[in-house]
């Protein structure tokens, strides 16, 4: 039976994401920005929540870890390099470190850039990455304690997985991540199509998650720091795409469009 999912938003513009085995019944959740939207998504379906998994260490994705474990009694799972700074970790992961949810196993992909010990969860048979603030739709976390390059080549990881695997990302950045896309990437028709799906969405008030690795790689300019034409449109032909990828995050830390 293939995994259930929860999209629940939170905040201003968080996701947390519930992720159910329903053979054994083991329900976890990515990242809980806040206790209150997550335990009403629990109570509505009623599932017992069994695991916590932690992208990283940000307040907006860990405030309400230690009530829902005190609460459950869940596992809490997150990264090794951050087990300083996430109360109540139970355990803590390293790259291709395997995790189970039930029946349902994944891995952890170690993808530094926005924090040093970001971590992803793939679910590679289910289809599933849990991108956290490493890879949005059509964007990427701010590289806060690495430098860009660094971020850079943590994408450059995560593009070389299937294109079919479905991305659920840790914030609702869409809009501005593809009006960014465009500015950028102007002849792109597929970031064109994109843009005016998410416009829609976004008037609907329906969330643009999730994306896939395939949509990224074709309209996600962070993802294609080392295309040539995407270099020469900034003024960077020739460069390195580490390079590219600093001035990209650049122009959209001053993107107001
Ligand atoms: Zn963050």
């Amino acid at each position: 039976m293939p995994a259930e999912l929860r999209l629940i938003p939170c905040l201003a513009d968080n996701y947390a994401v519930l992720l159910r085995d329903p053979v054994t019944e083991a329900t976890a959740v990515v990242d809980v920005p806040e206790v209150a939207p997550v335990l009403a998504a629990l109570e509505r379906e009623d599932w017992t929540l069994t695991h916590i998994l932690v992208t990283h260490h940000h307040t907006d994705h860990i405030a309400g870890v230690e009530a829902l474990k005190e609460r459950f009694g869940a596992t809490v799972i997150g990264p090794k390099a951050e087990q300083d700074t996430i109360p109540g970790l139970d355990f803590a992961v390293v790259d291709g470190d395997p995790v189970a949810v039930g029946g349902l196993v994944g891995r952890v992909l170690e993808t530094p850039g926005h924090t040093k010990g970001h971590i992803v969860f793939l679910f590679e048979g289910e289809r599933l990455l849990f991108s956290g603030d490493t890879l949005f739709v059509m964007g990427c976390g701010r590289p806060f304690e690495c430098a860009p390059p660094v971020l850079w080549e943590s994408l450059a990881r995560l593009r070389t997985l299937p294109d079919d695997i479905s991305v659920y990302c840790g914030h609702e950045y869409t809009l501005a991540n593809a009006r960014f896309a465009r500015s950028v990437d102007p002849d792109n028709a597929a970031v064109a199509a994109r843009l005016e799906e998410i416009e829609a969405l976004r008037a609907a008030g329906q969330p643009t998650l999730p994306t896939t690795i395939g949509a990224e790689k074709a309209t996600n300019p962070f993802m294609r720091a080392d295309d040539p034409e995407l270099a020469a449109r900034i003024g960077l032909a020739g460069a390195e795409p580490g390079a590219v990828f600093t001035e990209l995050r650049a122009l959209k830390n001053n993107f107001r469009g």
